[in-house]
């Protein structure tokens, strides 16, 4: 009744750190002593056997033995279906009290031998095997000897009921011994002590033991009447069959992904535990964990249909396990997120996650299409990244989430890694959900002319009212949603809340200007100006009124390409602003060429102009420049009367700022260019 040495044992399992002069050892005194046994075993026993015992239930049970040593029987540990265990068992100790000691002996040496060659496992391996199954019979007839009083080699018996007892105990000493000598070898190699081992296999296989254990002694005592009462015996191994199947299936199902088949998240930090269970004994580096995310998955997703996503997931979860050969380290934790267990260290880690990405390079078939998938990794390895599975996960996804945020592809975790990334990352799962949920709003703060104090313009400001953390500023989801691709939605959402309160006012009879702000990223996009163009369409807003704030970054950020964009925005009509100047690194010349309209004084300078001399010759000078080189200047920040009236008199013509209109909602400028109508147009007034 032999767990087989050769059974499955899991990713923690799988390093052979033993000394192998140890395993080597043990393994070859199994072997001899084994072998010393099957001699004395064959010497002792009178052969041919006694005949008064039918020869047919011999037969029987030593075919039935046979079939259950290669039809093993799965059974799942931990709820993983890692490991077999063969049915000889019952038939052998079935065959050691009705055949005698060399009968039994020499069909499960038979057994165990047909298996190894089945498959093709080595020697040293096939001899153990046989060794250790020899063992576990010589000892279970010992035991029956002993307390039967029956002679260890006496030839076939008929069993009676009171053999019951001894046979049972027989069986008992036999699955001892057999457990024992492999719990011993597990041991050595998993360096785990044998107790454990022990232990640990006892919890899985215990009840199926005692299962089998009973069909023996069934099988012992009616084979003194035929061979065809033992065929009643057959009905209840295939329900011990089918039940393992089923609880295997079941199993399986629990702990994999039923679309790639791959195994799921509780499967893949069951891996990592283990592995850090022997990581920790050994201490040896790793397990390190890639963990894999298609870029763009939702849009194939949104324009292709979901069948088609699936089918791409499919093929991912091919080209993955195939990437590593091994599909037991390869997991989908849900979406399109992958994740892939290491057993080496860090350099190790690192190597797999550029294979796995290599792996996705060619275009994916399905169907008629050729896609072409790309996707990011993070890298998280222990121990130096987490000595558990949960902050190994949790730092592997801050990775990702690097990898993400840099377009790197691949990132390792470092913990130079912002802090709150875990929180940025909450941020912007919500941020997603906000664009769909009408979260977000905008704001309009007016631009004053500073000599007639008339609202010339006003600057869409995005605001989101978070439904737990209340108001986020934009400073703090901005770079979030530029780093995430988030910002094209973003825009284009304010781009239209804009104009249409725009086209709001100027049915009223209000002109104005809008300014919307316009992230570094999209300066970059040649699709711009026809967005930008289709959304001044759809509202019926002269493209003169609209004013696009950059900032110096964004112009920089891709200088070629900033050229085309802004040259084809210009020649819509739009006109451009630069944002917050003075805090960047554009040199003015560098405007003149871009042929920008209007520079923007940065709030920094303009706030405290009144008491700190540098700013004020900051702004002074900036104004200068702008006005010579013919550019509209507006100050932003100005936070008193007292700095509108000196910026005035530089000459500024515009400004913005708390002292002369907060951010507002669109009815409330409404409200104000209605009094300012009502004022300018009363006869008197100046
Ligand atoms: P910005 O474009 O320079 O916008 C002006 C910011 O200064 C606004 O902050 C405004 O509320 C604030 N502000 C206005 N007057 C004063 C003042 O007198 N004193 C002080 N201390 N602050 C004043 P807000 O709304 O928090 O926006 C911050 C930045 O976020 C904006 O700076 C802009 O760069 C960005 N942003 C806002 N909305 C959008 C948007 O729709 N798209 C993009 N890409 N960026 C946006
Ligand atoms: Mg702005
Ligand atoms: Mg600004």
């Amino acid at each position: 009744m032999g767990l087989s040495t050769h059974s499955g044992d899991g990713g923690a399992r799988r390093r052979l750190l033993a000394p192998p002069s140890l395993l080597d050892g043990f393994v070859g005194a199994v072997s001899l002593l084994g072998a010393a046994g099957f001699l004395v075993a064959m010497v002792g026993t009178a052969w041919p056997p006694a005949t008064h015992v039918v020869v047919w239930p011999v037969v029987f049970l030593a075919v039935a033995a046979l079939v259950g040593e290669v039809k093993p029987l799965p059974i799942t540990r931990d709820d993983e279906p890692v490991e077999t265990m063969s049915t000889s068992g019952p038939f052998v100790l079935a065959l050691v009290a009705v055949g005698g000691v060399g009968i039994a002996v020499l069909i499960q040496a038979l057994a165990s031998l047909t298996d190894d060659l089945l498959h093709r496992r080595s020697v040293t391996k096939s001899a153990f095997n046989t060794a250790q199954y020899t063992l576990s019979v010589l000892a279970a007839r010992m035991v029956f000897s002993w307390l039967t009083g029956i002679p260890f080699f006496a030839g076939p018996l008929t069993v009676e009921l009171q053999h019951l007892g001894p046979l049972l105990a027989a069986g008992v000493a036999m699955v001892l011994v057999n457990r024992l000598l492999v719990a011993v070898v597990v041991a050595i190699v998993t360096s785990q002590s044998v107790w454990t081992t022990v232990r640990d296999d006892a919890r899985f296989v215990t009840a199926t033991h005692v299962v089998l254990l009973c069909i023996g002694a069934v099988a012992a005592i009616v084979a003194g009447d035929g061979v065809a009462v033992l065929f009643l015996l057959i009905p209840p191994v295939i329900a011990v069959y089918l039940t393992a199947a089923a609880a295997v299936r079941h199993a399986h199902q629990a702990s994999h992904d039923p679309l790639t088949g791959l195994g799921n998240r509780d499967r893949l930090s069951r891996g990592l535990d283990s592995l850090h269970a022997v990581a920790q004994r050994t201490h040896a580096g790793g397990p390190g964990l890639v963990l894999i995310d298609l870029d763009h998955f939702k849009d194939i997703n949104d324009t292709l249909g979901h069948p088609v996503g699936d089918l791409l997931l499919q093929q991912v979860a091919e080209r993955l396990s195939t990437a590593l050969d091994d599909e037991d380290l390869v997991h989908r934790l849900g979406g399109d997120e992958f994740a892939v267990i290491v057993d080496g260290d860090l350099v190790e880690t690192q190597l797999v996650a550029h294979a796995l990405l290599a792996s996705l390079e060619a275009p994916m078939r399905i169907g008629e299409l050729e896609l072409l998938v790309r996707a990011s990794a993070g890298v998280a390895c222990a121990p130096h990244h987490g000595a558990d599975t949960e902050t190994l996960m949790k730092n592997a996804d801050i990775a990702l989430y690097q990898a993400k945020l840099e377009r790197d592809r691949i990132s390792t975790y470092s913990a130079l890694f912002d802090v709150n990334t875990v929180e940025r990352l909450q941020l912007l799962a919500d941020l997603r959900a906000a664009l769909d949920t009408g979260q977000l709003g905008v704001a309009f703060q007016p631009q004053v002319d500073l000599a007639t104090r008339q609202t010339v313009g006003v600057e869409a400001l995005i605001r989101w009212e978070h439904p737990t953390r209340g108001p986020v500023a934009p400073d703090d989801f901005i770079p979030l949603a530029e780093n995430s691709g988030l910002i094209a939605e973003l825009t284009a959402y304010v781009l239209d809340t804009a104009l249409r309160a725009l086209a709001g006012w100027r049915e009223e009879g209000h002109d104005l200007r809008m300014a919307v702000n316009l992230s570094a990223r999209h300066l970059s996009d040649l699709a711009l100006p026809r967005q930008v163009h289709d959304a001044l369409t759809r509202h019926h807003i002269p493209p003169g009124a609209l004013v696009l704030e950059v900032t110096e970054t964004g112009i920089l950020a891709d200088p070629a390409r900033v050229d085309v964009v802004i040259a084809a925005l210009r020649r819509l009509g739009v006109a451009i602003a630069v944002d917050d100047y003075g805090t960047g690194h554009a040199s003015l010349s560098y405007l003149k060429r871009l042929e920008v309209d209007e520079l923007k004084v940065d709030r920094s300078f303009v706030s405290d102009m009144g008491r700190d001399h540098h700013d004020f010759i900051i702004v002074r000078s900036t104004i200068a420049l702008a006005r010579d080189l013919g550019l509209r200047v507006i100050a932003e920040g100005i936070e008193d009367e007292g700095t509108a009236l000196t910026l005035r008199g530089l000459g500024c013509g515009v400004g913005q700022g708390y002292h002369l209109g907060r951010p507002t909602t669109p009815e409330l400028i409404q409200v104000r260019m209605d009094d300012e109508r009502r004022v300018t147009t009363t006869p008197g007034s100046p």
